[in-house]
């Protein structure tokens, strides 16, 4: 499942990527350029424009809300799929790349040392060089997870 978002939701572009969707923040009011790149990369397209709709061909979801995780309930239910937490924290938040591992021992100094001391996986990205733990995207994401679980009952 790929993504492109349109400009109004840079937020919701990020928290996918979070959850490990290729997702493009498309940041630009250029429609024409918009339209083409979803069809040519086969990505479900989200927006807050009820316009778009007029495009046939395109898969797209009109998001209604303006807070990020009921953007994110209303993706996943029009969708109808399901987060996986194995994928969660796959992907660079900043660029949409792939993560790769990488051992505690090369990151020394490059992340705070409590952060050394109190987490055990890292990841990098190979096109920024940032460097990924479970953090504080991590617990927003898990709180998101478990609301969704309690939703179900
Ligand atoms: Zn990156």
């Amino acid at each position: 499942m790929r993504f492109i978002v349109t400009k109004e939701m840079g937020k919701l572009a990020k928290w996918l990527r979070i959850l490990g969707y290729d997702s493009v923040y498309y940041d630009k009011s250029d429609t024409p350029g918009l339209i083409i790149r979803a069809l040519r990369e086969e990505r479900i397209l989200l927006t807050r424009s009820d316009g778009l709709t007029k495009y046939k061909g395109i898969k797209l979801v009109v998001i209604k809300h303006d807070h990020v995780e009921d953007q994110l309930d209303q993706t996943v239910e029009e969708l109808g799929f399901q987060v996986e937490e194995k994928h969660v924290f796959t992907r660079c938040i900043e660029c949409n790349a792939p993560l790769n591992g990488i051992s505690k021992a090369k990151i020394e100094g490059k992340v705070p040392e409590y952060v050394l001391k109190t987490q055990e996986i890292f990841k990098i990205c190979p096109e920024c060089n940032k460097i990924f733990w479970k953090g504080t995207h991590w617990d927003m994401v898990k709180g998101w997870l478990e609301g969704r679980e309690r939703g179900k009952g």
